[in-house]
């Protein structure tokens, strides 16, 4: 681990490091990078920045204002598991030469800009961040037969489905939909895969609590790291998502983090637990329902009351609305519980100790850009706080049983990326407070994923279509 730019060359020697990689997140979320030789990295490069050409970067700058500089962050640095020659990565923040000021679409100054106006809110001093993400490991084949995206599993699905209702015959033993959860091999194909997932990430130095199939039919998984502080999490969170999808691929495999590949199978969530301090002292224990602080209270009603919005940023492709369905562990409804996973915010009960009290928000799924998401996340929370937004009463039925009419009361979900959207647009003075976000980095979000994502979506004819109205 590195503290210092001195650190960093001097572990480029002591290593025998080849290349450098520079890496930061374009706005939709994925991580986008440049090499150059250790011979082109000094002292000052942590200072001053390394150019590049920002205007091909999906949501950046506009092709005659491009130039742009990455500033490396010398605590990042780790060894590339995955490259030939050997490679130091640095996650690198965003400058505008023009102005020497941080580039104000970069997510990752925005997740710093929410850190910051935490502490300048004298509320507390630390949030903590633990994300749970799920994904899907299919088999390569699939690409050589030229139909990947799932429809080979959902062939065989389907298949395993028939074989039951007709006794016809036996198709290998293949966990059923919804029967990931979680029996030993042979029936989980993927823990060798996962443990190697889990080895990688533990070399680099991110601690991980367990890892698991999960209920999703066979390639479905979850690694849970351990807690950390929201900017250092979302770095974590790349850095997973790159392990996950490099072992995979090693491994003749590919891996997908969209949230819902399968039809008629559990989707892949983000449940992200979060938690305030100041100092030592843990701000969400309290003695109110299921041991919380009114504070913790406020914060859940700022989640809440703000999900509409949060969702256009944690569960943002077209595709997570596939997901928020009733009957597959995904919350719909936009309320709170310590007992019940159909709360979009559970109180885990698994420790009783006040430094366990968090909140589990279930909605997210792992295509969130995690910078962008956490910070939101937060931003709501402390303005639920600011304003004491009271959450009701919790809602301890399985809300999925509730009666229509009751259900009818407590607030659902965006049916869609567009609802979502929407709703950012007319809720996100949150986010702008502390200047967090800005009404630029606001807009040209609303605009790439309207243009980019909902209006493609609906240019083209769906596959599901066919069925229904092929023979009108
Ligand atoms: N896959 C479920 C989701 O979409 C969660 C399942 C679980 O972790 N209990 O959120
Ligand atoms: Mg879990
Ligand atoms: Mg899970
Ligand atoms: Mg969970």
């Amino acid at each position: 681990t590195c503290a210092t730019p001195d650190d960093v060359l001097k572990a480029i020697k002591d290593d025998e490091v080849a290349m450098v990689d520079l890496r930061f997140t374009d706005l939709p979320g994925l991580w986008q990078h440049f090499s150059v030789p250790p011979s082109a990295l000094a002292g000052d490069s942590f200072t001053e920045g390394v150019g590049f050409d920002g205007s091909s970067i999906r949501g950046f700058q506009e092709i005659q204002e491009s130039d742009m500089l990455v500033v490396p962050d010398p605590t990042t640095a780790f060894l590339d598991p995955f490259s030939e020659a050997q490679t130091l990565v640095l996650i690198c923040d965003l400058r505008d030469p023009v102005s020497g000021q941080p580039y104000g679409r970069d997510p990752r100054h925005i997740a710093h800009r929410a850190e910051v106006y935490l502490t300048s809110t004298a509320i507390g001093d630390t949030a903590y961040f633990g994300p749970e993400l799920e994904y899907f490991v299919f088999n390569e084949v699939s690409y050589d037969q030229g139909a990947n995206y799932g429809y080979y599993e959902v062939d065989a699905i389907e298949a395993n489905w028939t074989a039951r209702r007709t006794d016809g015959p036996s198709l290998g033993h293949k966990l059923r939909p919804k029967e990931g959860y979680f029996p030993v091999p042979p029936a989980d194909v993927l823990q060798d895969v996962r443990t190697n997932m889990v080895l990688t990430l533990e070399a680099i130095g991110i601690s991980v609590e367990a890892h698991h199939h999960e209920v999703a039919t066979g390639g479905q998984g979850e690694i849970d790291m351990r807690f950390a502080t929201l900017k250092r999490m979302a770095d974590n969170v790349m850095i997973y998502k790159y392990v996950v999808k490099n072992v995979a691929r090693e491994r003749g495999m590919s891996a997908t983090f969209m949230p819902k590949p399968l039809f008629g199978d559990n989707g892949s969530g983000m449940h992200v637990h979060q938690s305030l301090w100041k100092g030592e002292r843990p701000l969400f224990a309290g003695d109110g329902y299921a041991g919380t602080s009114d504070l913790m209270r406020y914060y859940i009603g700022g989640l809440l009351r703000h999900a509409p919005a949060l969702l256009a940023i944690c569960a943002p492709t077209s595709n997570s609305y596939r997901r928020l369905v009733p009957g597959f562990e995904a919350p719909v409804n936009l309320g709170y519980s310590a007992r019940n996973r159909s709360a979009a915010c559970r109180i885990p009960m698994y420790s009783l100790s006040p430094k366990a009290k968090r909140v589990e928000f279930r909605c997210p799924d792992p295509a969130c850009n995690p910078y962008l998401g956490f910070a939101a996340m937060l931003m709501a929370g402390l303005d639920g706080i600011k304003n004491r937004i009271d959450p009701g009463d919790p809602i301890d039925k399985n809300l999925y049983d509730l009666p229509p009419q009751e259900r009818a009361r407590i607030p659902s979900t965006p049916a869609s990326l567009e609802q979502a959207l929407d709703a950012l647009e007319r809720d996100h003075k949150f986010l702008l407070t502390g200047e967090v976000f800005t009404a630029d980095v606001i807009e040209t979000y609303l605009t790439y994923k309207r243009l980019h994502e909902v209006n493609e979506m609906r240019l083209r004819p769906h596959p599901y279509e066919f069925v229904l109205y092929y023979d009108v």
